[in-house]
């Protein structure tokens, strides 16, 4: 029997494709109750998964996120790959988001460096997909930015899968894509999923806050079809995402010569 959170995953994995229960998924895991939902959520659906935590040592709040993860991984028996952002790129992040001369986000910063980390690690250990915690307001929200930010054409991607279509890229797939935020705090809630509460403290997203706070007075119905709608517009606006170059730096994938890590790696220590 399958409440109606877990039917609606189970219909979105269907509808697209998202996975098959021969695949290795591998959980994306924060210490957030977005992702421990995905975590529980593919476990009880019965698909193939592990667990994979970056650690981005940020002090207290890096610490708690992991002792969540480990929790979520203990209860529902499933191994965890753990992986420590700065023996993977060799600097402390705190130091790429004080020097970094693009004024990029801390979270934008972060979000490139834990891509990095995920994708090649992924591929080490054999995944056939990553599964990450995004849910429908996290994707409305970054459909409204890309265009703000004058890059309509990210908005290509928007989707409840990732596939560029290459080896080296391991494909990611959103199985929350269609669940709001509130039906994850209720089922994480009534499940009493292991997550962190406290906010990171180096959360500089104001923009994304700013572009939430436009969505709060907007209702289901609208959310629905907005989804629906900006499906249809990715599907008009879809580039071929098959031609990819390889970073000359590092040999991940990367639409660039030098992939967006690489680029953030040559900041002065
Ligand atoms: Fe990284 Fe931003 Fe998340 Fe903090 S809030 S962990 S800086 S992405
Ligand atoms: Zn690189």
């Amino acid at each position: 029997m399958f409440s109606e959170i877990e039917q609606k995953v189970k219909d979105t994995i269907k509808k697209y494709n998202l996975c098959n229960k021969k695949q290795k998924i591998l959980i994306a895991l924060s210490g957030g109750k977005d992702s421990a939902a995905v975590a529980h959520l593919l476990n009880k659906l019965g698909y193939n998964i592990e667990a994979i935590h970056i650690d981005i040592g940020l002090g207290k709040y890096s610490e708690d996120c992991l002792k969540a993860v480990r929790e979520v991984c203990r209860r529902l028996d499933i191994k965890l790959h753990v992986y420590n952002v700065k023996q993977e790129i060799g600097k402390p992040i705190i130091k790429i988001f004080k020097k970094n001369p693009d004024r990029l986000s801390n979270c934008t910063i972060c979000g490139v460096i834990k891509k990095w980390i995920l994708n090649r690690e992924a591929r080490k250990l054999k995944a056939d997909k990553i599964a990450t915690g995004h849910h429908r307001e996290d994707e409305l929200q970054t459909f409204l930015m890309n265009i703000f930010k004058g890059s309509p054409q990210l908005n290509s991607n928007f989707g409840p899968v990732l596939d560029t279509k290459d080896s080296k890229f391991v494909i990611r797939i959103k199985p929350l894509f269609f669940i709001s935020e509130k039906e994850i705090e209720d089922y994480s809630g009534k499940l009493k999923l292991p997550s962190i509460r406290e906010i990171c403290p180096y959360r500089k997203e104001t923009y994304r806050v700013e572009t939430r706070k436009l969505f709060e007075k907007i209702s289901e119905k609208e959310k629905e079809n907005m989804m629906g709608n900006f499906l249809e517009i990715s599907r008009r606006i879809k580039t071929d995402n098959s031609q990819i170059n390889y970073c000359k730096i590092c040999g991940e994938p990367s639409r660039k010569n030098i992939c967006r890590k690489c680029e953030l790696m040559k900041i002065k220590k």
